[in-house]
């Protein structure tokens, strides 16, 4: 097996031999807008890895259950949809786009109607469980993978490679969102969306099931001060470093 792996970092190629495994996870988590779904794509680019927005699949059994007419609390109707429908990701695409039942619903899926509920249909234990199953067995097919969302490196993925955890003030993140928006040229109101935001916030630290924390020895990084770029090369840092000192391991 070619063990010798080229990552092309921002400042230029960076050639990482003798990696221990030819498997590579790294994680993501952290609160909404904390900048995670945009770095773990532009880090995935950079590392030669795939990505995966696992929020995203959250948000499509969301979109389910809209569709549907099934609420939220609504536990059994929820977890039936999402073992009657299939969760499918393009991976010809970078990043990769979501299909469900075959139907590219990426962009629907950043509607407000979606995020509203979705921290409630991610709550229910059983759909979880699903969920994490179908992430592993992503996992399985993409074995040299950045992944982001809420429980990455505590619950999915606890022995992946490398483990970081985003964060900023609530008020940068609801500006972020705020900035994205009107790009798409939505209205919006920075003060609903940072509302929006911190119940989201709430709701996923304080679920029972696998709620938002920092993972046991990830990289806590602060996003609040830097730029998309600059957070990817403190990433980028972090994870040539951890090959660096593996590599000192296994010598
Ligand atoms: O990351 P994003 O904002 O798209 O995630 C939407 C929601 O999905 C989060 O607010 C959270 O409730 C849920 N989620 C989760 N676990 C993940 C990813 C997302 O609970 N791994």
């Amino acid at each position: 097996m070619n063990r010798r792996m080229m990552i092309e970092s921002g400042r230029g190629d960076l050639a990482i031999e003798d990696l221990p495994s030819p498997n590579m996870i790294v994680t993501i988590d952290g609160p909404a807008g904390s900048g995670k779904t945009t770095v773990a794509h532009s880090l995935a680019r950079h590392l030669g890895l795939d990505s995966l927005d696992t929020g995203a699949m959250y948000r499509s059994i969301a979109l389910l259950a809209i569709e549907a007419g099934v609420p939220p609390d609504n536990h059994e109707a929820v977890v039936a949809l999402a073992s009657e429908h299939r969760i499918d990701f393009d991976w010809t695409c970078v990043p990769p786009r979501i299909l469900l039942d075959g139907r590219d619903v990426d962009d629907r899926l950043r509607h407000s109607d979606v995020s509203e509920i979705v921290s409630r249909i991610a709550g229910i234990p059983a759909l979880r469980t699903v969920m994490v199953r179908a992430q592993r067995e992503i996992a399985s097919r993409h074995p040299r993978l950045v992944t982001e969302g809420r429980d990455q490196g505590s619950v999915v993925f606890p022995d992946a490679e490398v483990r970081f955890y985003l964060d900023a003030d609530a008020g940068v993140r609801a500006t972020r969102r705020a900035l994205e928006m009107q790009r798409r040229g939505e209205a919006c109101d920075v003060n609903e969306i940072r509302h929006a935001i911190e119940a989201r916030d709430e709701s996923d630290r304080g679920r029972k099931d696998a709620p938002l924390t920092v993972p046991a020895g990830a990289i806590r990084i602060d996003t609040g001060d830097l730029t998309v770029e600059q957070v990817v090369s403190v990433l980028v840092d972090h994870v040539r470093a951890s090959f660096d000192s593996e590599k000192d391991d296994g010598s």
